[in-house]
């Protein structure tokens, strides 16, 4: 590889468009960013097929929502678009926030239904409050689809009816990913190998395993055997793995510390997902990394990098003092 080309599929530098990569997707606060190392083809790529099932994972969103974390819309997400009322399931409801993730309001959605009973139609509608202003065009909307005949009078009537104050249970439920978001952590992973081992790294046997696994369509497991790639990635489920290492919910954390025989990653998102992700089966072709961590707090907005070894030495410092 010439000294500039795409870390995915080695596309000269100045042959095609690069763009800014974010090794942590900037959706969720990804402050490390990769100049020059990925091409926009490739960014596009990572960006709608593997990034996209992490930042927009159901889990994922109900943290973006907390630390107002905007997505490419210049949004934050609503994990609550969708809800119905306990009571009333028919009745969709929306808990609505503002474009900075500021709850704002609780908005009705307009629910109509018309019967017709002999001559008589019979129609009952909900809607919000603050759509109280349209109740005439409906009315008239509906009036005129059942070519039925409407008075102003009775039309003045309705719109008098009083507004029901009400404190709603709201349900709603939402699909959880459990397989297609390990990608993104994966390629977290291979991203700071990149960064840490430097350019040799993207001929490292592993390396084109992981390339290989990150833009294909079959299942992970089935990739990972074919490839035989090991690695471990999931929900974390009460303590992290190395929970001396942050304790901060608002932050995401990795490292690399090279053993005898191999390199691995070690990537925590929030403290919602890990994943050790092995980067390579020789060490000796990196002799002069010796390890390297990363926290980004998405809440502050900074990052700290420093080699790995410091980290630990720093953190089991603070740790004992917390014990004392
Ligand atoms: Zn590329």
């Amino acid at each position: 590889m010439t000294k500039k080309s795409c870390i995915f599929c080695g596309s000269e530098y100045g042959s095609i468009e690069f763009a800014d990569e974010h090794v942590f997707p900037d959706a969720i606060g990804g402050l490390l960013v990769l100049k020059d190392k990925v091409c926009k083809p490739c960014n596009d790529k990572l960006g709608h097929s593997v990034d996209a099932h992490l930042v927009n994972h159901g889990l994922v969103s109900f943290l973006r929502l907390h630390y107002g974390l905007k997505g490419k819309s210049g949004k934050v997400p609503n994990p609550f678009e969708r809800g119905v009322l306990k009571d009333d399931p028919k009745q969709q409801i929306r808990y609505e926030f503002t474009d900075d993730g500021k709850p704002k309001r609780t908005y009705l959605v307009p629910q109509v239904s018309a019967i017709k009973d002999g001559e008589a139609l019979k129609v009952s509608f909900s809607i919000d409050e603050s759509d109280r202003g349209s109740i005439p065009s409906i009315m008239r909307k509906i009036a005129n689809r059942h070519n039925v005949h409407i008075s102003d009078d009775h039309i003045k009537e309705v719109l008098n009816i009083p507004s029901q104050e009400s404190n709603p249970t709201i349900k709603s439920s939402m699909k959880l990913d459990f397989e297609k978001y390990r990608k993104a952590i994966i390629k977290i992973g291979y991203e700071l190998g990149c960064y840490w081992l430097g350019d040799e790294y993207y001929h490292d046997p592993v390396a084109t395993s992981i390339r290989e696994v990150i833009f294909s369509n079959a299942p992970l497991y089935e990739d990972a055997q074919r490839l035989l790639l090991s690695g471990k990635i999931g929900f974390i489920d009460g303590e992290p793995d190395f929970p001396f290492l942050s304790d901060n919910k608002a932050c995401h954390i990795a490292f690399c510390h090279p053993q005898s025989d191999f390199i691995s990653c070690y990537v925590r998102v929030f403290k919602l997902f890990e994943g050790h992700v092995l980067l390579s089966r020789c060490p000796a072709k990196y002799p002069t990394f010796e390890g390297a961590f990363i926290e980004i707090n998405v809440e502050n907005k900074s990052m700290r990098e420093l080699p790995f070894l410091e980290e630990v030495y720093c953190a089991s410092r603070n740790h004992n003092r917390a014990d004392r």
